[in-house]
């Protein structure tokens, strides 16, 4: 199965959480909105000063060097008076451009001399004006259920004086590692151990895409203890998503268990780091098991379980962005699509992706060093120079 063709299929089966919850404005980052929002007010609400000068009619101001009276101060937050014909308004940045008024000259082109000014440019009906409505229309819709909010979706709902909504609940994720040989960070390590990584990955991972998780630890590499854990996995969340145990070993006790309890969907991918990939069905929870190599569970999660978790969260927009960037490197063709952890740089001008000198699936230094994946086709080899897609970290963690 290529990759492509996994990620449809894991969308297709993705439910999308049904419920929603109010929330303050103040907790709302990153959560997914549940309903559109429509604006009750222009934005801006009234014609405004885009600069600190002087407002006036611009017929009075058709040749350079017109002397005007300056008959009010409108700083922002009062209301000037009807601007009479042949005068200026003294105002600033964000005040309302009073009725007569229907230009502002900057200060910089005036000359004030007591209760004067000279306005030293010939001025167009319109200049330095925001109008009222020209960033949002009264009754317009200004976001709509499905989006994720960040900071800039948040200002954009104070704009309109929003202060509570109805997002999606969180998605709640349970996790557990299988294997033997791994053991939590903090302790001596033993003869045959290592240091359970993977956890410290995936709860990273999902913490950043705002899930409840549920962390059930280190389960031992018996059928028994994996059955019993995926039960209770399954029953507090809706979705559990593992490590390792998923391949065709004697000892990957996950696959079976899941087999045993639910169904198993799919799981080889024609893809490197991560071919074995696991997804199904436990009870009413979805499943995902990710391989057990650190690489292979950072790329596959960003690849499947990332999708996955942002069409369940209600999110409209679940698939990653490529970018086209150079190859700095040269890259042998083969028979399974790849994932190279790279570094940007700028060489000659452009955007030129460098390559981690060790690429194994074991080797974590690799994701902590690079700015993101270059994507090599099935049996495509890249010569330095090649245009070659790329996925960047950063937007997608
Ligand atoms: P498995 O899929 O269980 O055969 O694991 C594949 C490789 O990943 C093995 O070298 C494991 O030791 C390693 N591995 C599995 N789970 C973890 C983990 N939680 N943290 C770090 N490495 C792991
Ligand atoms: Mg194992």
């Amino acid at each position: 199965m290529s990759v492509e063709q996994a990620i449809e299929k894991i969308l297709d089966a993705a439910p999308v959480i049904e419920q929603y919850e109010s929330i303050d404005i103040l907790d709302a980052l990153n959560r997914v909105l549940a309903e559109d929002l429509s604006s009750t007010i222009d934005v801006p609400g009234y014609d405004n000063s885009a600069m600190d000068g002087y407002a006036v009619r611009s017929e009075d101001c058709q040749v350079p060097g017109a002397v005007l009276p300056v008959s009010q101060r409108i700083p922002a937050g009062t209301v000037g008076e009807t601007l009479q014909p042949a005068t200026a308004a003294r105002i600033f940045t964000g005040a309302p451009v009073p009725e007569g008024a229907d230009a502002v000259v900057m200060q910089e082109m005036c000359e004030a001399q007591g209760d004067t000014v000279t306005v030293n440019t010939v001025v167009k009906a319109g200049s330095n004006v925001r109008r009222a409505g020209e960033d949002i229309k009264n009754g317009s819709v200004v976001l709509t259920a499905g989006k994720k909010l960040r900071a800039q979706e948040l200002g954009l709902l104070a704009s309109v004086g929003l202060a509570e909504f109805k997002v999606k609940r969180k998605l709640k994720v349970a996790t557990f590692f299988t294997g033997d040989e791994i053991i939590a960070p903090g302790q001596p390590l033993k003869a045959g151990q290592i240091y359970n990584s993977n956890r410290y990955t995936l709860r990273g991972l999902l913490q950043s895409m705002n899930c409840e998780i549920v962390d059930l630890g280190i389960v031992p590499d018996t059928l028994e203890d994996t059955v019993k854990v995926l039960k209770e996995a399954a029953a507090a969340a809706d979705l559990v998503i593992t490590s390792g145990g998923v391949s065709v070993g004697e000892e990957d006790y996950v696959r079976i268990a899941l087999q045993q309890l639910g169904e198993l969907s799919m799981w080889r991918i024609a893809m490197k780091p991560g071919k074995p990939v696991a997804f199904g069905k436990v009870d009413g929870a979805l499943f995902m098991g990710l391989p057990g190599n650190p690489v292979s569970v950072f790329v596959t999660f960003l690849l499947f379980a990332r999708s996955l978790i942002l069409k369940m969260q209600g999110c409209d927009d679940v698939l990653a962005k490529r970018v086209s960037v150079m190859a700095d490197f040269d890259w042998p063709a083969v028979k399974r699509q790849e994932y190279l952890r790279v570094q940007l740089v700028e060489k000659d001008g452009r955007v030129a992706a460098q390559l981690y000198p060790h690429q194994g699936s074991g080797v974590l230094s690799s994701a902590s060093w690079a700015d993101g994946l270059v994507e090599v086709q099935m049996n495509k080899a890249i010569t330095a120079g090649n245009v070659v897609p790329f996925l960047a970290f950063q937007g997608m963690i």
